[in-house]
């Protein structure tokens, strides 16, 4: 759109890209400010058609629906980050898209994001792009031992990628990926992994919110504990470079940025993983523990309003329900001083996210 769009008033809708958990916790956070969201997924069972006032279930390839749903709405997000560039592009004539498109192409690809990244002078691990196994065979010998070999796109909770052995065989871990373009990362040293998640609205403001310690399990998020133990100025460096790629991006809306961080004396104490264009799981305590919630703040930059106060009320831990552990429901919901909150899924599948528990220290 050439012009700047007015604020959404309640009552508006907005459209959202993607009907997983984060789509239905966006739309009880929109619910909560008098605004109505329209879910565009590709399963009929999405959770968060339970939350919407309107749905639309097709491809996101299906560009006349894209166009039709775009049309219905004030504007358009996504709460994933696969969502084809192309449907952002099929939007953006009918009804404003954030985050822009840009986010959405540079973070879809690592190597594209990583060279983002490292093009703003940012740390990142060391990187090669790999084509095939003798391109491998060379990059294996520029990036340190034991490094992570991830496909380039459509990775996600540690899928799509494989950690190459000193004397394994190469080419037996290009094929394990599928032999699709990838990505060879060095491994980093680190002694804790944390996130930022940091909101940008149109008008420019960036707030963020505290750093959580993230713990992962089979590259699936675990818990997330906060306040994280890094000193002030550690916290305060992260919130710089997150700000630093939202305000390279053009960026409106919340963004998770994932680091490690390499100890109290490294020389770079920072070195970022991962981008998320979107709201993010390390963040799903704010719900609990702040006075506005990454979901409300990214509607709220989203439609234009003002941003909510990020501060943080409680100290807390927040921890995925997988699989089948969401059935202890019940006796999760009777501990004084946890927050339940359950995602409508019915397929307990292994390693599915089925929900989670806030438990707060205030
Ligand atoms: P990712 O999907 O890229 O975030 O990777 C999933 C998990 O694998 C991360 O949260 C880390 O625990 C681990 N990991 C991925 N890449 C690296 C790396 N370059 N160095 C060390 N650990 C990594």
């Amino acid at each position: 759109m050439s012009h700047e769009p007015k604020p959404l008033p309640p009552g508006a809708t907005i459209g959202i890209l993607g009907g997983g958990q984060l789509g239905r916790m966006l739309a009880l956070a929109a619910a909560r400010l008098g605004l109505k969201c329209h879910i565009y997924s590709d399963v009929a069972d999405a959770p968060a058609f339970d939350c919407a006032a309107a749905r639309t279930v097709a491809p996101y390839t299906d560009a006349a629906a894209i166009v039709r749903f775009a049309a219905s709405v004030g504007a358009v997000t996504y709460e994933f980050e696969n969502v084809p560039v192309a449907a952002a592009d099929a939007a953006a004539p009918h009804a404003p898209v954030y985050p822009p498109r840009e986010a959405l192409a540079r973070t879809q690809d690592r190597v594209i994001e990583k060279q983002l990244v490292a093009g703003l002078g940012l740390p990142v691990a060391p990187f090669e792009a790999i084509d095939g196994v003798a391109g491998l065979r060379d990059a294996l010998k520029k990036v340190g031992p034991r490094p992570f070999l991830k496909t380039r796109r459509f990775g996600y909770d540690g899928k799509g990628q494989v950690v190459i052995e000193e004397g394994s065989d190469p080419a037996v871990a290009l094929a394990a990926l599928g032999g699709v373009p990838a990505i060879l990362e060095g491994r980093v040293a680190f002694a804790r992994e944390v996130s930022v998640i940091g909101v940008r609205g149109r008008d420019g403001e960036v707030r963020h919110y505290d750093t959580p310690h993230n713990t992962h399990e089979d590259g699936i998020l675990r818990r997330s504990v906060i306040p994280s133990g890094l000193p002030e100025r550690h916290q305060q460096r992260a919130r710089e470079m997150a700000t630093e790629i939202m305000v390279a991006l053009g960026y409106v809306g919340v963004i998770g940025v994932e680091m490690f961080w390499l100890g109290e004396d490294a020389s770079e104490p920072l070195v970022i993983n991962e981008i998320a264009p979107r709201v993010h799981n390390s963040g799903h305590w704010t719900i609990d523990a702040c006075g506005v919630s990454q979901f409300e703040n990214h509607i709220r930059a989203v439609a234009g309003w003002p941003l909510g106060s990020t501060v943080r009320h409680s100290d807390c831990e927040m921890e995925n329900l997988l699989g089948e552990e969401t059935h202890g429901w019940a006796s999760l919901a009777a501990e004084r001083g946890t927050c339940i909150h359950l995602y409508g899924k019915s397929d307990a599948r292994p390693g599915r996210k089925m929900g989670h528990v806030t438990r707060l220290r205030p």
